[in-house]
């Protein structure tokens, strides 16, 4: 199956599933990031259906992606999804729930864009997983707009979600071996990777 069929394909039945899937302008925005930083080793958590996994694959037949999925329908239509595009030598698929999933391989890109309110705890577990110079890039950040904003008219469950967000928008703010930069594309995206130095700030440029 042609991959351009096979995106185009996938985004429509996310759409009729209503399964989340990265916004089009966030998923070119990530592709773009892997390839000029030239990432090779990708860990994502979250695959959903594939469609993220498959697009970070396709930027370069040298890219390997390692993906989690604990939703068995989600995962099942995501290996049938890798299989179609001919990536199923290049994405390993786990079925999983992410915090029972222990690896010792390094990767120089990991993708966050499973539960929010778990961010934290992943973005804790996995930076072991992370090379020196790497990167992590956490997806959802803005939550519709609705981190920081006016709380009072939402139901508890929502506003305990976005307080989990919030604490985490918090900790990548004040972390002292993480900097992180925050882009206004998709539904919000934070690139987070190791200080160069002690002094460099979260203000400083990259690089
Ligand atoms: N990255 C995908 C894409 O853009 O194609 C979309 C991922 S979707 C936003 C989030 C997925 O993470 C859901 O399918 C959900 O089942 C999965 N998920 C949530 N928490 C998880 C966890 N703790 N471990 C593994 N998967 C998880």
């Amino acid at each position: 199956m042609d991959n351009d069929y096979l995106i185009k394909k996938m985004e429509k039945y996310a759409d009729e599933k209503g399964i989340p899937i990265m916004e089009k302008d966030g998923i070119n925005f990530l592709s773009e990031f892997v390839k000029l930083n030239k990432i090779k080793n990708i860990l994502e958590i979250g695959c959903a259906i594939g469609y993220s996994a498959i697009n970070m694959a396709l930027v370069s037949e040298d890219i390997t992606v390692t993906t989690i999925e604990r939703d068995k329908d989600r995962y099942i239509e995501a290996v049938k999804n890798i299989k179609n595009a001919k990536l199923d030598h290049r994405i390993t698929l786990v079925l999983a729930d992410a915090l029972d999933f222990n690896t010792d391989e390094k990767f120089d890109l990991i993708f966050i864009d499973a539960a929010k309110s778990q961010y934290l705890k992943f973005f804790n577990k996995f930076s072991n997983n992370l090379t020196q110079k790497g990167y992590i890039i956490t997806d959802n950040i803005k939550f519709h707009g609705l981190a920081f904003s006016d709380k009072t008219k939402l139901s508890r469950n929502l506003r305990q979600l976005i307080g989990k967000l919030e604490n985490y928008i918090d900790f990548l703010n004040n972390n002292k071996e993480f900097k992180t930069r925050f882009f206004d594309v998709g539904d919000g995206i934070a690139i987070s990777r190791r200080r160069l130095d002690n002094n460099e700030t979260n203000n400083s440029k990259d690089k």
